[in-house]
């Protein structure tokens, strides 16, 4: 089959993967994973319960004093080799997650790529010191040293099943953790490529354990006492129950949840630019990024630019240029946000509401779709998380930056402009972790951190480049002295 092909296949049940072998889970429960494109069963995945998580914290701990162990220039390895294991597989692996999640097979490659990044990190980390010595009395040495917690775990969403495991794998494995997965169950084969990957890469069994499930393993793993610290990327509702259920243990935890971009548009904007990135932006996944343009601040005087905006959405055609959205679910969900807002009044720029593809006609399909609508109105305030941009128009920057700030999520956020000063006095304001100028998608690249502020994050800290190897790892605070001291001080 062609690498693009939008063909149906189905694939063999996806399988726990604990202690270096496939389990199936000791629920018997099974769960469809359904192809987006076709709104057709691809394969099933098992549903895991407080046992199956019972069993990967046994083998994790099984493997952990050996992994902790092994000097961090070993551990390592085992990332330089994976680099080059995705780096062999990048279109079959972007074939399967094309097919699970529905995004477009470039994108795939990208989202791989982006993997592939991460990985890089993991590999630079032996290259970087990583503690702190000073000497800081007479005789007296302090130094810092970061050690690995032991058994973590990640839960991960469905928009990225193979990149977002990355944001957490490279740094906790590298640092010495063992580490315990629940990727989502709607897209379990990226988390399932990675279990095969990283074995062939060399890594021991246990090491790394992939429980697959919904809200009982979850909330299996976050009860679980052996656990030192989880990382999760999900809904800000669920990112919020499972911070405030995890952290009952004692443990740390970095929660990542939803968002709601502001891209604020200013009339000096570079209008050609500023109108392939909003698209590119909004549509990119089917609008199913955490980092999308879901909300443009279009300042008085950005009408040429809006024109330009909807004239170059209209011309992508769904299924050559966009995936579908990930479910039925979410479809109407979506189609319910574009119908309340053109009850509400709001006016509807571009409908996507159509949208058809041959060959793939139970899919979930929408269209780019364009909203004017005031800041009262849901299709602003809620994440719709489909390729939806809702537009509102405000009398000055002030007045954009004002309704930004008041937002509940504050991921990221942009201003678009040839003015340095107003970009200037813009990115001091937006009230978003990751602010960006003149950029749709201000994602940070390693070695930079990856989080946002206020209902986006819930727990200290980011979760990619070198936070992502503090959160996984804890410091020893070692204080020497190899001798008495004749003009020894209070401190010596
Ligand atoms: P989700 O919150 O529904 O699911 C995320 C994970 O939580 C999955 O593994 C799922 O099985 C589990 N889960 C679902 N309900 C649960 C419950 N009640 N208790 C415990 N666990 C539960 O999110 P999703 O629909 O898979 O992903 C889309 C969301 O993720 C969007 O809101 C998007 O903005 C967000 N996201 C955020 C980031 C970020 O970096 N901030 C990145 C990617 C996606």
């Amino acid at each position: 089959m062609a690498i693009d092909s939008y063909d149906f296949q189905t694939i063999d049940p996806i399988l726990n993967w604990i202690g270096g072998e496939y389990r199936a889970s000791s629920t018997g429960n099974t769960m469809d994973v359904i192809n987006p494109r076709h709104g057709k069963v691809m394969t099933s995945v098992v549903l895991s319960g407080a046992d199956d998580v019972q069993a990967a914290v046994d083998a994790a701990s099984a493997a952990y004093p050996a992994w902790k162990e092994t000097p961090l220039k070993e551990r390592a390895q085992v990332m330089y080799r994976l680099k080059y294991l995705m780096e062999r597989d990048q279109e079959k692996i972007a074939w399967l997650i094309s097919h699970e999640n529905g995004k477009v097979f470039n994108e795939a490659m990208a989202e791989v790529a982006k993997g592939i990044e991460c990985t890089e990190f993991g590999c630079a980390l032996p290259n970087i010191p990583l503690g702190e010595t000073l000497y800081v009395s007479r005789g007296v040495t302090c130094s810092t040293i970061r050690e690995p917690l032991g058994v973590c775990a990640g839960v991960t969403p469905f928009n990225f099943p193979f990149m977002v495991p990355l944001w957490m794998l490279p740094q906790a494995l590298v640092a010495g953790n063992t580490f315990i997965l629940k990727p989502s169950e709607q897209v379990p084969i990226g988390a399932d490529l990675l279990a095969q990957l990283l074995q062939e890469a060399g890594l021991p069994p246990g090491v790394f354990n992939v429980v697959h499930g919904a809200r009982d393993a979850v909330e299996a793993l976050s009860d679980h006492e052996t656990i030192k610290a989880m990382g999760f990327v999900g809904s800000t509702r669920v990112a919020k129950i499972v911070y405030g259920r995890g952290a009952q243990t004692g443990r740390r935890m970095l929660c990542l949840g939803g968002a709601k971009n502001h891209l604020i548009v200013v009339p000096d904007a570079d209008r050609e630019m500023t109108a392939v990135d909003v698209v590119r932006s909004f549509t990119g996944v089917a609008g199913q990024r955490c980092m999308a343009a879901s909300a443009l601040m279009g300042v008085q005087g950005f009408d040429p630019i809006l024109e330009t905006i909807v004239e170059k959405a209209s011309q992508l055609v769904p299924g050559r240029d966009m995936g579908p959205v990930i479910n039925k679910q979410s479809y109407e969900r979506i189609l319910g946000y574009i119908k309340a807002a053109e009850e509400a009044g709001g006016k509807v720029l571009l409908d996507g509401r159509n949208a058809k593809v041959e060959g793939a006609e139970g899919g979930y399909w929408i269209g780019p779709t364009i909203l004017e609508v005031t800041k009262d109105m849901p299709a602003y305030q809620d994440e719709i998380f489909g390729p939806v941009l809702s537009v509102v128009r405000t009398k000055s920057l002030d007045e954009a930056l004002a309704i930004e700030n008041a937002h509940v999520y504050g991921n990221g956020g942009s201003i678009y402009t040839t003015s340095g000063a107003t970009a200037r006095y813009a990115a001091q304001r937006i009230n978003a972790g990751m602010t960006g100028v003149n950029i749709g998608v201000p994602v940070p690249r390693e070695p930079f951190g990856f989080g946002g502020w206020e209902h986006s994050k819930f727990g200290s800290g980011d979760i990619t480049g070198i936070d992502g190897y503090h959160y996984w790892t804890r410091p020893r605070k070692l204080t020497t002295k190899w001798a008495l001291q004749p003009d020894a001080t209070w401190m010596s």
